[in-house]
Parts: C-alpha cells; sequence; structure tokens
C-alpha cells in the first residue's frame, strides 16, 4: 500500500481523512519531523525557530524527558487505583509551587478536563450553577468547557450563551471601555461583573464560580490592570462563588518575574488549573484546590480518570516542574522576555501600525493596527506567514486576528530574541 511521504501528499490525505475544522497554520503549512529545544526541523531537514508554542516549555525533546519516560515506561504504567510514590512526589512539586491554602491535587489528561472538573468542583462546593467569565475566553473544547469559552459558543457556528453563563467585558485597557490613562480603570472593568451577578441570582441559577485565564490569551495577549482580579474575586465570593484561575498558558514560569499569573493580581484563587506545558507534550492537566472545596466534591460519588495522574504521567510532570527550575527558566523567561519586549518598544517606535506591545516574560502580544487605529488582521497575516517564510513560527490571536503573539519554550536563547527582531523588523518594513 501506498504511504504517502511528501508534503503535498500529507496534506491532501489530511484533508481526506480528518474533518475540516482541525486547522492548519500558514498559506503554505510546515511539516515537522523533530525537535530540539526551541528549534523545529522539516522533512529536509531545515531548522525553525519555534517562538510560538508553549507546550515543550523545557524544549523540544528534552533528554531528561526521554529518560524519565522511558524509564517508566519500562517499568509500569498505571492508574491511581494502585500506590504509587510517584503520584505524590508529583503533588508535592505542584503544591510547593503554590500558595499553602491550595492543598489537594487532580490529575486529568489535559486542559480542558481540568477546567471541566473546576466547573463541577465549583457546582458541588456552592450548590449553584452560574458562571461568570470574561469575553473571548478559551477554556477548552468538551460540551461544558465550551459553554464558558465565548471564543467558541459566540462564533458563527457556535452552540450560543447558555442562560447561566455571563460574559464580562475583557480587561482590555488598549482597546476597551477604560484605558490606561483611566487609573479607576481595574475597578471599572471590575464592576462589571456586578450586574452579571445580579442577573443570575435573578434567573435562579446563583453564582457557582468565575473563571478567566489569568492573562486572556486568545483575547489578543491581554494583561489585565493590576487590582483587577482582586476586587472581582471580592464580589464573586461576596455572592457566594468560587474563584477560578485558569494558568494553562500562563503559569510555571513562563512570566519569568512570577511563576503565576495570579501572583501578579495578587489573589489567591480557590481553584488553578494547569495543563499544556506541564506534560511538555505528554498529555497532562492539573487542578489545585482547597481542602474545602474537595470536600464538598467528597461527595459519595467516585472520581476516577483512567490515565490521569498514571505513573508515566506524573514522573513526566514532575521532571518538568524539576527542569525549570534547574536550568532556570523562569529566570531565562524574565531576561530574554525583557530583551524582546525592548526590541518589540523599537518597533512600535518605528512603524505606525504596531498599535500596541504588551506581555510579561515570554508571554507577548503585538497589536498591529491599520491607519484609523482599527484592527490590522491582514497585516497580522502577511506579517506571520513572512516570519515563517524566514522559518521563524510565531502565532496570531485575538478577537480580530490582529495581535501577533509570541510564546516561545522558555529555553529560548539571547541570538535568537535578536533575530526575531530583526526578521519582525525586514517584514514591518516590507508592509510600509
Ligand atoms: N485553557 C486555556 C487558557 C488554553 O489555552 C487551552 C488550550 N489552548 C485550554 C484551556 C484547553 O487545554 P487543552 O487543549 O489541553 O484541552
Amino acid at each position: 500500500r501506498y504511504v504517502p511521504t511528501s508534503k503535498h501528499d500529507i496534506r491532501e490525505a489530511r484533508q481526506q481523512k480528518f474533518g475540516g475544522n482541525l486547522s492548519l497554520s500558514y498559506a503554505d503549512p510546515v511539516m515537522l519531523v523533530r525537535g530540539w529545544k526551541h528549534h523545529l526541523f522539516d522533512e529536509w531537514g531545515r531548522p525553525y525557530l519555534d517562538a510560538y508554542n508553549n507546550v515543550p516549555h523545557v524544549g523540544h525533546a528534552h533528554p531528561r524527558i526521554q529518560a524519565v519516560a522511558a524509564d517508566q515506561l519500562k517499568r509500569i504504567n498505571s492508574n491511581t487505583r494502585y500506590l504509587h510514590p510517584a503520584q505524590t512526589a508529583f503533588a508535592d512539586k505542584i503544591l510547593s509551587k503554590l500558595p499553602d491554602h491550595l492543598q489537594v491535587c487532580y490529575f486529568v489528561n489535559s486542559g480542558t478536563e481540568a477546567n471541566e472538573l473546576a466547573l463541577r468542583l465549583a457546582r458541588a462546593h456552592t450548590g449553584a450553577k452560574g458562571m461568570v467569565t470574561p469575553d473571548h475566553g478559551y477554556h477548552g473544547n468538551t460540551t461544558g468547557a465550551v459553554d464558558i469559552s465565548a471564543y467558541k459558543f459566540n462564533k458563527p457556528g457556535g452552540v450560543g450563551q447558555s442562560d447561566w453563563v455571563e460574559l464580562v467585558e475583557i480587561a482590555d485597557d488598549y482597546r476597551g471601555s477604560f484605558g490606561r490613562d483611566d487609573p479607576m480603570r481595574a475597578r471599572k472593568f471590575a464592576d462589571l461583573v456586578d450586574p452579571a451577578i445580579a442577573s443570575l441570582q435573578r434567573k435562579g441559577h446563583g453564582v457557582a464560580g468565575f473563571i478567566a485565564e489569568t492573562f486572556p490569551s486568545v483575547g489578543g495577549q491581554i494583561i489585565p490592570p493590576k487590582g483587577y482580579l482582586a476586587a472581582v474575586y471580592a464580589k464573586i465570593r461576596a455572592a457566594g462563588g468560587v474563584c477560578i484561575a485558569d494558568e494553562v498558558q500562563t503559569g510555571l514560569g513562563r512570566l519569568g518575574a512570577y511563576y503565576f499569573g495570579f501572583e501578579f493580581q495578587e489573589v489567591l484563587p480557590d481553584i488553578v488549573v494547569m495543563g499544556k506545558p506541564i506534560g511538555n507534550g505528554h498529555p497532562l492537566g492539573v487542578l489545585v484546590t482547597t481542602r474545602e472545596i474537595a470536600a464538598s466534591f467528597d461527595n459519595g460519588i467516585e472520581f476516577f480518570s483512567t490515565f490521569g495522574g498514571s505513573t508515566l504521567s506524573c514522573r513526566i510532570g514532575h521532571e518538568v516542574l524539576q527542569i525549570v527550575d534547574d536550568e532556570n527558566l523562569q529566570d531565562n523567561a524574565r531576561q530574554i522576555g525583557g530583551q524582546l519586549m525592548a526590541g518589540l518598544k523599537t518597533l512600535q517606535a518605528k512603524y505606525d501600525y504596531v498599535g500596541d506591545v504588551r506581555g510579561m516574560g515570554l508571554f507577548l502580544g503585538v497589536e498591529l493596527i491599520r491607519s484609523d487605529g482599527s484592527e490590522a488582521p491582514e497585516i497580522c497575516a502577511y506579517v506571520k506567514n513572512r516570519m515563517r517564510d524566514h522559518r521563524i513560527l510565531i502565532g496570531s490571536e485575538g478577537p480580530k486576528d490582529n495581535v501577533l503573539k509570541i510564546r516561545p519554550p522558555l529555553t529560548i536563547e539571547a541570538e535568537d530574541a535578536a533575530m526575531i527582531i530583526e526578521v519582525l523588523d525586514h517584514i514591518l518594513g516590507e508592509v510600509a
């Protein structure tokens, strides 16, 4: 039987064998067959700089991850119904990174599953159903997770908004209702939660909780003003709800100055959700909560996930967190992120269509605009594709898809950052 191997044939086979909404990046897609740290290699062995993928948190093909996975697969890969030291060791390692009030871990297989579980925990603990969440958020691909993901349910073809969900304006102080020149903007954005709470109460759903990506990513790499979450959390708690921090994109040192985004916001979430980077590519999701919330969920119905918390997953997750520490990757994110931010600021000063540059550590966004200040998705698509021609992978985000997203593995080095800025400068020059 003919087995396709050329890029063209693989692309055709993919179109035949998979659903049409399985998206593919770039006008000229890349086929990648190997990775090393923050470098990727195509079928011809050509190198690409990976300035986009956050899943390979400690780098593609890390030898310590290879070794620990191989070692565990040689021994046993089994579920949580048997005792194993890897499970408690992984829990201890995660808990050592979190505030003291978060004491109970649940291991699942993805960020989606962890958010789905967060929804169940919030409802079990409060007895209420309603959820408040910022517009344009994304929390996963299952029925429940889509219901709290405006990015999915609010699109043409989406399932629409459930009446137990209340959306609040995303706290975007570049383009939103309250700008950076307004010192009260954090409070004003937070006040938008009041009518959302009132509406849920009026409809009889009550308030089970509030869920937000600590720094909204698909919303456009937004850094909500400091004080925003503290004010929101106070309102949600006063209404009886629990506060869920989705740290899937922001956690584990990416932000440089902070291990988790909620530290910047100076809040103590009731539930923290982790995913993507925590397995470095191995499917793994983690939820951590308080003893009280865990007790409410422990209501006689067994909680079990066949693969969640497997011996293999736990050893890989533990190794990822250990590598972040051993290789000082959080500090590298701070340093290289600072270098990138400085470079991007010079590009903003040079090109009118760079409207905003924002981010923290290696979580960065560049908002591209037209001369009238409106969103410029066409420039964004051009730049992203031209960067790919120069073999640098970046992404795009935002409700209008006009925000360049730079979010590399934490191993990225100074000369890579210099190359990103140099090539971006060249391509932005082409746009002019
Ligand atoms: N939350 C956030 C903030 C995410 O970015 C994602 C994935 N993009 C998810 C949840 C869902 O995670 P997964 O795809 O692993 O289910």
